[in-house]
């Protein structure tokens, strides 16, 4: 509600899902500190991230 984040709605970095109202990891990219999201799907997998702002990648 009183959120500012300017992301919209947050989605999977890995699968592109929509990841509101799931409990998907969040997390700071190392890199470049834009907020990532990833769900709990892609999580067991261990899916590579890739941040949308730097294109950093990582486990
Ligand atoms: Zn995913
Ligand atoms: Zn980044």
């Amino acid at each position: 509600m009183s959120q500012s984040d300017s992301q919209g709605t947050p989605q999977c970095v890995s699968c592109g899902i929509q990841v509101s109202g799931m409990n998907a990891a969040r997390f700071s990219c190392p890199d470049c500190g834009a907020t990532i999201y990833r769900c709990s799907k892609c999580r067991k997998q261990s899916n590579l991230y890739e941040c949308h702002d730097c294109g950093f990648r990582g486990p």
